[in-house]
């Protein structure tokens, strides 16, 4: 049976981990650029989701959807796509091609179809069961999940199987032949630890490991930020040490405590502005992810987060500042974002035209 994977802009790291755990059943993941016979596999996302289900409903293959908008949005899915894969795909997607492939029709934990409906999944994926990846070269994913639950954030909810981590054995073997590491990781600094407290000794010992081969390693930027909390002397000391990064990549979200309050974030204004400190003193150039338009946020807390904005980029920072999506599966899905306050406009819009700040489009427009 062939098995395609539809080609879509940033699916690309989730096709070769697929492709890796695909490889260990016996089914070679092939690319396309439409459906494709035998079946033909999708990962769809806020961005890409409305012209993939029109795609997928004239579609005369079999289809499967994935993704954090397929598994979030499963009803809605399952009623155009073939089988829904809800959450982690490694185990549940190599167990559903054996049944299609055997011809049985049977729910399968982990889907959702028109059929069963939807059936829990039964296990939590164990990072170094799989490597890293396959049919490609792509992010290691060194932690999966994260505790903090952020209001507006999909990771917790796709993946409630708790923190994660892949071993050092296992990094190193997805790092053999890389010139350049990248990791995947919802807070880099939280590697080897419950998300809440650093183990930076197991950060440490992971990037010693690493630098003793030829390749240049990038942590805590894109797609392996950290948190605020986390970053501290010690963990601005690795990154100068090993890395080849001399950016720090962080959210602080919000000029205002109540709207960090309220979504969970688990850390203040202050922390987001001792860790901007503490990384210009480190020498690096702290890049600060800000939301604006919470659907609960007033006008003052967005002056407050604008204000914010100023006061980072007089400091030196790097800003990507973007208008709130109400992404499916978290408590925030559905409400209407806040337009931006016309201060907020024209504040970050000079901002973007001074280079010091980056964004969504409606916003810095
Ligand atoms: S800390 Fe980051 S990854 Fe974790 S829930 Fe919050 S925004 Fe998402």
């Amino acid at each position: 049976m062939r098995v395609h994977w539809r080609r879509t802009p940033g699916t690309h790291n989730t096709r070769v981990v697929l492709a890796a755990a695909l490889e260990r059943a016996g089914f070679i993941l092939e690319e396309c650029d439409g459906p494709t016979d035998s079946v033909t596999c999708y990962s769809l996302n806020q961005v890409n989701l409305p012209g993939l289900l029109r795609e997928m409903a004239s579609a005369d293959c079999i289809t499967i959807a994935g993704g954090p908008s397929a598994s979030a949005r499963w009803e809605e899915v399952m009623r155009i796509a073939d089988y829904v894969v809800v959450g982690e795909g490694e185990w549940t997607l190599p167990r559903l091609l054996e049944m299609i492939e055997e011809g049985r029709d049977e729910p399968v934990p982990g889907t959702a179809t028109s059929a069963h409906g939807r059936v829990p999944s039964d296990h939590s994926v164990i990072l170094d069961a799989y490597p890293a990846f396959a049919r490609g070269r792509g992010f290691i994913e060194c932690t999966r999940g994260c505790p903090h639950s952020c209001a507006f954030c999909q990771t917790s909810r796709l993946f409630p199987g708790g923190m994660r981590h892949r071993s050092l054995d296992a990094c190193m073997q997805a790092s053999r032949h890389l010139s350049d590491i990248r990791f995947v990781t919802p807070n880099a600094f939280s590697y080897g630890s419950d998300g809440r407290t650093p183990r930076f000794e197991k950060v440490r010992r992971l990037l010693t490991h690493l630098s003793r081969t030829d390749a240049r390693i990038w942590f805590g930027t894109f797609p392996s930020e950290v948190r605020p909390e986390f970053v501290t002397d010690t963990a601005l000391e690795l990154i100068t040490g090993y890395c080849a990064n001399r950016r720090l990549h962080f959210g602080i979200q919000s000029g205002s405590d109540r709207v960090l309050e309220r979504l969970g974030r688990g850390h203040t204004v202050a922390d987001g502005l001792r860790a901007v400190e503490r990384t210009l003193d480190h020498g690096l150039v702290p890049v600060v992810d800000l939301i604006l338009g919470f659907p609960f946020e007033t006008d003052e807390e967005q002056a407050e987060t604008v204000a914010l904005a100023v006061d980072l980029a007089g400091r030196g920072c790097q800003l990507h500042v973007h208008g709130f999506l109400p992404l499916p599966g978290t408590p925030l899905a559905g409400l209407p974002p806040r337009p931006p306050i016309a201060a907020a406009r024209r504040v970050i819009g000079r901002l973007a035209l001074a280079g010091k700040a980056t964004g969504s489009l409606e916003l810095l427009g």
